[in-house]
């Protein structure tokens, strides 16, 4: 989901989104704002597809749905969506509290002015003007110009907790734009196949690294393994089809890693075309057969495109292997896996190669 929206597009997405918004029994904050940006935004999207399937059943989104929402559809999907939707209700507000403040100066201008007549009434009143002119014998100013100035200071009162308001929702917006960051900053998941990125896949390392320091030693104690993939001539596959049929051949190169790597093993994206297997504790041939495994079933794959009988050239791909020695850095390890993987592409590629030690 991607929306290039101008400033002007989501200021005015957010004035449609803002009706419907208010409607619910979820609380005006931002998580709402950003689920019903998205809503008007996309009338085809999954996420509006959900709303409008709730809102049949159940007729108002409530603060678990909201949140719910925003989770799967939002927030680790496409950061990017979030700012420009926390941006663009930002120069909304800002745009509207500086109306209000207009209004409240205008209001306070006008409130001083009735007030100076008054004065001028009732000083004039003094001098014995006739009593059509509307001050009473006491010097008070007439009745009219009282309720007129009750009122603007009613009016006064209202734009001050308006102001405050507006400003109340700037901070909440200041604090969604906080999360939004938080939540790229911490995102273990890759938007595009839905498998583990290479933040998380470098966490997982560590840890299993960490664990396995002064543990099990001897020729056949299983370790950590390592797998090290690249797509070959993926380059081509763009080059020739696109780069969205290149998507769909990454999303089914993961689906098929999904499907064969089973826990506690830990498959990622590390890169753009490049693919990562950890092994929390295997032994070489174990990580071999795994390996081989994925290979085979990558390159005996058929990927179709949509409106083509006939299927494309094979996908295939290139792996290294290493088994982690005791004491070494994760660094030391990818990159040994790394070396492999490239012996395999000088070797022909769609083939597996073992690192050195
Ligand atoms: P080799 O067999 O030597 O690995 O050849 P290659 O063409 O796969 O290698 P190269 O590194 O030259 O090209 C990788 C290509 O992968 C280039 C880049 O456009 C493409 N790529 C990287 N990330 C993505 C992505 O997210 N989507 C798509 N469609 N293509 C991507
Ligand atoms: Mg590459
Ligand atoms: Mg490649």
């Amino acid at each position: 989901m991607q929306y290039p929206h101008t400033p002007e597009r989501s200021t005015e997405l957010l004035r449609q989104a803002l009706p419907l918004m208010s409607r619910q029994s979820a609380a005006l904050h931002p998580m709402s704002y950003a689920v019903w940006y998205a809503y008007v935004a996309d009338t085809a999207s999954p996420l509006r597809l959900e709303v409008d399937h709730h809102l049949a059943q159940r007729g108002s989104l409530d603060e678990a749905t909201t949140a719910q929402l925003f989770h799967r559809y939002l927030a680790e999907h496409d950061p990017q969506t979030m700012q420009r939707v926390s941006e663009g209700l930002r120069q909304l507000i800002g745009g509207m509290s500086a109306h209000a403040a207009l209004a409240k100066d205008q209001t306070s201008r006008y409130g001083l002015t009735l007030e100076r007549m008054a004065a001028e009434l009732a000083e004039a009143g003094d001098g014995g003007l006739p009593p059509d002119a509307d001050a009473d014998a006491a010097g008070h100013p007439p009745a009219m110009l009282e309720e007129l100035m009750a009122h603007t200071r009613q009016m006064q009162t209202d734009m001050a907790r308006l102001q405050q308001r507006l400003a109340d929702s700037q901070r909440e917006i200041d604090q969604l734009r906080h999360e939004v960051q938080r939540a790229r900053e911490e995102s273990q998941v890759d938007a595009l196949t839905g498998l583990p990125n290479r933040r998380a896949f470098d966490r997982r390392l560590g840890a299993e690294l960490s664990a396995s320091a002064g543990g099990a030693s001897g020729a056949d104690a299983r370790r950590p393994c390592l797998l090290m993939m690249d797509l070959d001539h993926f380059k081509r596959i763009n080059d020739n089809y696109g780069h969205p049929f290149g998507d769909q051949v990454l999303r089914a190169v993961a689906q098929v890693l999904q499907a064969v790597v089973r826990e506690p093993a830990l498959a990622a994206r590390v890169g753009g075309e490049e693919f990562a297997v950890l092994l929390p504790a295997a032994t070489l041939d174990e990580a071999l057969a795994l390996a081989e495994k994925l290979r085979a079933t990558v390159a005996g794959s058929r990927v179709r495109r949509k409106g083509h009988e006939a299927p494309i050239e094979r996908i295939t791909l290139s792996l290294g292997a290493a088994v982690w020695h005791a004491g070494e850095a994760p660094e030391a390890l990818i990159d040994r896996a790394d070396r492999a993987l490239y012996t395999a592409k000088a070797a022909g590629r769609d083939r597996v190669a073992v690192a050195d030690h």
